[in-house]
């Protein structure tokens, strides 16, 4: 093993979403899990619509109607600015396992569907944490498929100078640990933020911790 592809929210930040107290629609771990994490943003506006069987025109970015790329950049916004009022919060376990590998020699990546990575990375104050970063923006320009297919992990490894079988993918959705599984990574280590460690497993998980500072210690 020779290099690190991780995943971003909910991997290395607290940016994806928390099972609350709070009635919600939108359930925060079955709706998210199924249209949201680790989707292009077109795709959750279209998907999870769709799922409650509203059909959405494509439009444009620029809609202030119901569409699905105005609805896209609508939630993009509203995203970027909690970002930057509320801030990032970080997985501090995830920060010490990429430092301790990289002080190993071993590169990472950050390989994320997000279009705000580059926003997310600056709250957070860890834009030199990783050596490459792969996001919603270089699979916009560079054609790559979303989780679960393998592309934007293929991407990744390619960043980084190695071949897929020599890195290892750290992911806690369920269409990501699937990317990972069929990116023939050397493994792919789930990461259980919301209680559905059989679920990683099933979907290709070899092993499942609940932060990643769990395999410093056993290491
Ligand atoms: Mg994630």
């Amino acid at each position: 093993m020779r290099g690190c592809l991780f995943d971003l929210d909910g991997v290395i930040t607290k940016t994806a979403a928390q099972s609350g107290g709070r009635f919600v629609p939108f359930d925060a771990v079955a709706d998210y899990d199924a249209y949201v994490d680790g989707k292009f943003r077109a795709n959750v506006t279209r998907s999870f619509p769709a799922s409650r069987g509203v059909s959405l025109p494509e439009g444009s970015a620029e809609d202030a109607s119901e569409t699905v790329n105005g609805l896209g950049s609508r939630k993009s916004d509203i995203v970027l600015r909690h970002i930057r009022e509320d801030g990032v919060e970080v997985y501090e376990g995830s920060l010490r396992y990429v430092r301790a590998f990289r002080s190993c020699g071993l590169r990472c990546a950050v390989v994320s569907s997000s279009t705000n990575c580059q926003g997310v990375f600056i709250a957070a104050g860890i834009e030199d944490l990783f050596d490459q970063r792969i996001d919603g923006l270089t699979a916009k320009r560079e054609h790559l498929t979303e989780k679960p297919a393998p592309g934007i992990f293929l991407a990744g490894a390619h960043a980084l100078g190695l071949k897929p079988e020599e890195c290892v993918v750290f992911e806690d959705a369920l269409a990501g640990v699937a990317a990972g599984r069929a990116d023939n990574s050397a493994a792919v280590i789930g990461v259980d933020r919301e209680g559905q460690a059989q679920a990683l497993r099933d979907h290709g998980a070899d092993i499942v911790v609940s932060d990643l500072a769990n395999l410093l210690q056993t290491a």
